[in-house]
């Protein structure tokens, strides 16, 4: 026979089999047999047994409940679900069975505790569908970030049928980190070949969790939707993309299941995701788009743990992040991670923060007073899952009633100059629910965080304070009953108390104990006290607990009202949120640029890029006051009057990379419609960025360093367009220097080239070490030489001036540098010798004297003949154009690569015959 609170286990683990069940027992949250032995594992706690029923033991471990958040973290990010199940009534108050129910599931998706949670960062739970559609692949993706209510879609399409599937992927992968996701779901035959769908690629960046295929049926989508929001699938444009419905119904019956619904009608009244707003379409598409391998180079915002001194900006995110709220940085952080391409909501942004940077007054006491906004957004998913607490609910009311009182601190102040863009920007924060308003006036100014413990103004409710009037009383009684039972026994300090396990008690010291009246009863006996009963107390304690118990049940069903009813204003209260964002947001910019001279970028539909005397904001911040040297850029996509393609040249740790990236994150703090770090700044919109960082590495991937450089490569070629920018830093490091050479230059010939790309070509910056290349100014058009200064004093010791000049630089003073970092002075005037060696040499091979050189040929290889071929024509730029890089296997891709060498070798050889020689290995 096992007993009843077994049988009860039991029956809701068979419901939750995927999840470990978390069972409440008064003050812990036990799991049984695997489970527990899983828990003890994983989080290093005891595992001991606990008898349940004749002749059995099972194995238990269990966490308190008070800190039960820590626990759980711990669980969910390791990859495991927690099913959560609650005693649904109070143990005092049942004499049978305490009865239970699983009020949610806890994965990463659905997680709602703050400590399983980034304040600044979204947290969402993702579906994706696939399917096929006039052999076309379409994926579906729908994206709920519980936590703060925000609900996105988007369908991604395939260009053409036999387009490379794994572009496609890539978008996906980019997508779902945009969105934040952190659990991703899939129907069960994801990735199998039976569909016929080519296989997902090995990593998108997250683990999917199978669910099962009927999940994803539209005619469930449907009524997930009509269940959700009384409204069709054609009301959210879900009808024309069928795949992305699917997804949406799979999450909604997902997000269904975490929260469900208990039996006992009261307890869930409102429980439910209902605070997600419609889903939101997004187009990919309409953003300022990149992938990571660009978000990786340009650090825009940290992903995952590095190093770093700490209080020195590592990413452009760090020097933005000068919000007073939650809520502010979390739209600051998505808005640099999605900038616009729309003029007139940039220019709307640019607005907001002009108008804040002429009110410094206004800017100071807004920013002392969002400091005091809580996470209104991250409540109000706490508030309509169930899980808030009084203390939740009381943060979120006086929020929403602290922001309603910003406004017009807002209007007064705009009133004088008849400003409006603030004005607008904060009307959705004016109104404030009046289910907010009665919370505040119920709440008390500090809730407790249980119920039962006074969380309810006197006054406001009848049933609660009739409860409280009845435990008044009944601790009125105990007093008298104290003063009462000493005159009866004539033991004058005698007291009555409470302990927590064994309720009320007379305490006597025991010397006195045989002092003791008949009628007492022996309760407990410690060091030198005893403690006893008698039946009035007993009377009287019964009493308080059914006191209490109904207070708690008052206070709990008088702010469940109130609950609904605020869940119930979820959309204002969002718009609130959002409005509030966006202000924190524009007063963190505005100071930024007040304290930096940061200015109002010009933003056109053009073609063109100039910047004069740019920053690199994040460099500058690291750097010494006024050390950082501003640099100005020109670039235009015809390459009329600025170059379309700018070969940066200069010595190691002169500048090249700085003043490469310190373009594009102008480009995207201009379009996410921040000020920028210029004296100023013309921004012909840029649809696509693309930065390639030479040799860097990838091996966790298994792919090798070069090959990686080559796929990104590669997208790159494909992808850019006319309105694209591109940063090529080091392109062709990670293989011998010739092939290096040849790919660097065929991929420059590339972007630059009048037959390939008539008239216009994406805006690009290409940073070489290849002094070679900067022949290729002369023979195209397009492309213009640029320099990092360098100056060389008495000593040959060189200076950087990081000031970037037109023309090329003239040699690269590589023998310099290693002696200023401390290469022995042996070795570093052997380096020079040997160095005017290969100058004359090469000078000798130039005059057509054969010198025998080998592998040390690389360091001048010096060969405008080379560049100046008719690039266009040339063949190994020809075929590079035509690799498939996508569709190879790395095997493939190396002999390819071999090929396209040895190619390249004939050709030199042809030219000059001398140099090829040393070219291979
Ligand atoms: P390169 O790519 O040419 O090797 P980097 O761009 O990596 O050089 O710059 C090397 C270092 O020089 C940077 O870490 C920074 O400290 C400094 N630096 C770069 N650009 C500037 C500048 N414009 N003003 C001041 N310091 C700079
Ligand atoms: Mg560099």
């Amino acid at each position: 026979m096992t007993t009843p609170v077994r049988r009860q286990y039991l029956h809701f683990k068979a419901r939750h089999p995927d999840a470990i069940l978390f069972f409440r027992l008064g003050d812990f949250y036990e799991t049984f047999d695997e489970d527990a032995e899983l828990v003890s594992r994983e989080l290093g706690i005891t595992l001991t047994s606990k008898p349940m029923g004749a002749g059995l033991r099972v194995p238990l471990a269990g966490v308190p409940v008070r800190n039960v958040d820590h626990h759980l973290a711990r669980l969910i990010e390791r990859g495991h679900r927690v099913a959560i199940c609650e005693q649904l009534e109070d143990p005092r108050a049942s004499r049978k069975l305490v009865r239970r129910g699983v009020v949610r599931v806890v994965s990463p998706g659905t997680a709602l505790e703050p400590t399983l949670l980034e304040a600044g960062e979204p947290s969402a739970c993702a579906a994706v569908h696939v399917e096929r559609e006039r052999r076309r692949l379409r994926i579906g993706l729908a994206s709920a970030d519980v936590t703060t209510g925000r609900f996105q879609v988007c369908e991604l399409i395939q260009t053409a049928a036999d387009s490379d599937p794994s572009e496609l992927w890539e978008l996906l992968r980019d997508q779902l980190q945009r969105f934040g996701v952190r659990e991703l779901l899939v129907s069960d035959g994801f990735g199998s070949d039976e569909s016929g769908d080519p296989a997902p690629p090995p990593d998108l960046g997250i683990e999917p969790h199978p669910r099962p295929a009927r999940d994803f049926r539209r005619d469930r989508a449907e009524a997930a939707l009509q269940s959700q929001y009384s409204a069709p699938a054609a009301a959210f444009g879900l009808d024309e993309r069928p795949a992305t419905l699917s997804a949406v119904g799979a999450l909604l019956a997902y997000l269904n299941d975490a929260l469900p619904q208990l039996e006992d009608e009261l307890e869930s009244q409102y429980s439910s995701f209902r605070h997600l707003e419609a889903p939101q379409l997004v187009i990919p598409e309409a953003r300022l788009q990149w992938d990571a391998a660009t978000e990786r180079a340009l650090a825009l915002v940290d992903t995952g743990p590095g190093a770093g001194s700490p209080g020195m900006p590592r990413t452009l995110f760090d020097v933005l992040d000068r919000c007073a709220s939650v809520l502010g940085r979390r739209w600051l952080r998505a808005a640099l991670l999605s900038p616009l391409l729309d003029q007139a909501r940039i220019e709307r942004r640019l607005d907001r923060i002009e108008a804040l940077l002429r009110r410094q007054p206004l800017r100071r006491s807004l920013a002392a007073e969002l400091r005091d906004i809580p996470d209104l957004e991250r409540l109000l998913g706490r508030a309509a899952t169930g899980i808030a607490s009084p203390a939740d609910l009381a943060a979120l009311a006086r929020g929403l009633i602290a922001a309603g009182e910003l406004t017009s601190q807002i209007e007064r102040a705009v009133d004088q100059a008849g400003e409006d863009v603030l004005v607008s920007l904060v009307e959705p924060m004016r109104r404030v629910p009046e289910s907010a308003r009665l919370l505040a006036q119920t709440l008390v100014e500090r809730p407790p965080a249980e119920y039962g413990q006074g969380v309810i103004r006197a006054g406001i409710d009848a049933a609660v304070d009739r409860a409280a009037a009845r435990i008044d009383a009944a601790n009125e009684r105990l007093a008298k009953l104290e003063s009462q039972l000493r005159g009866e026994s004539g033991i004058n300090n005698l007291k009555v108390g409470y302990h927590r396990t064994f309720g009320h008690y007379i305490e006597l010291r025991r010397g006195q104990a045989r002092l003791a009246p008949e009628g007492w009863e022996r309760r407990q006996s410690l060091r030198d006290r005893e403690r006893y009963s008698e039946p009035r107390l007993r009377e009287i304690a019964e009493e308080l607990t059914a006191a209490q118990i109904a207070l708690a049940e008052a206070e709990r069903e008088c702010v469940e009202q109130l609950r609904v009813a605020l869940v119930g204003d979820s959309g204002i209260i969002l718009r609130s949120a959002g409005a509030i964002a966006r202000l924190d947001a524009a007063c963190a910019l505005a100071d930024l640029a007040a304290d930096h001279a940061w200015t109002r970028p010009q933003i056109e539909v053009s073609g063109e890029l100039e910047i004069a005397a740019g920053r690199h904001p994040v460099v500058e911040a690291a750097a010494a006051q006024g050390a950082f040297v501003p640099n100005d850029l020109q670039l235009s996509d015809d390459g009329l009057h600025a170059p379309q393609l700018l070969l940066v040249t200069g010595p190691n740790m002169a500048g090249k990379s700085t003043y490469l990236r310190q373009a594009a994150l102008i480009v995207i703090l201009a379009q996410m419609g921040a000020y920028v770090p210029a004296e100023s700044a013309r921004i012909g919109l840029v649809d696509r960025i693309f930065a390639r960082v030479g040799a860097h590495d990838d091996l966790a991937a298994g792919r090798s360093t070069f090959l990686v450089e080559m796929l990104e490569t590669a997208r790159l070629l494909h992808g850019a367009t006319d309105r694209s920018l591109i940063l090529l830093d080091e392109i062709g490091r990670g293989t011998s220097t010739w092939d290096g050479l040849a790919i660097a230059q065929a991929v420059a010939e590339e972007l630059a080239s009048e037959s390939s790309r008539p008239r216009r070509g994406p805006r690009t910056l290409f940073a070489t070490h290849f002094h070679e290349l900067t022949a290729l100014a002369g023979a195209m058009p397009r492309i213009a030489n640029a320099a990092v200064e360098v100056e060389e004093d008495e000593q040959g010791k060189i200076q950087f001036l990081h000031s970037i000049r037109p023309g090329a630089a003239d040699r690269s003073y590589g023998v310099q540098v290693a002696a200023q970092a401390g290469i022995p002075a042996g070795v570093v005037a052997r380096a020079a010798e040997l160095l005017r060696e290969l100058e004359s040499g090469d000078r000798n091979a130039r005059a057509g004297k054969r010198s025998r050189r080998s592998l040390s040929g690389r360091r001048s290889a010096a060969t405008p003949q080379l560049m100046l071929m008719p690039p266009p024509t040339h063949p190994v730029l020809q075929d590079l154009a035509e690799l498939d890089i996508d569709g190879m296997t790395p095997l493939e891709a190396i002999s390819a690569l071999y090929a396209l060498r040895d190619q390249a070798q004939r050709e030199l050889r042809t030219i000059a015959p001398d140099v090829a020689a040393g070219g291979g290995s």
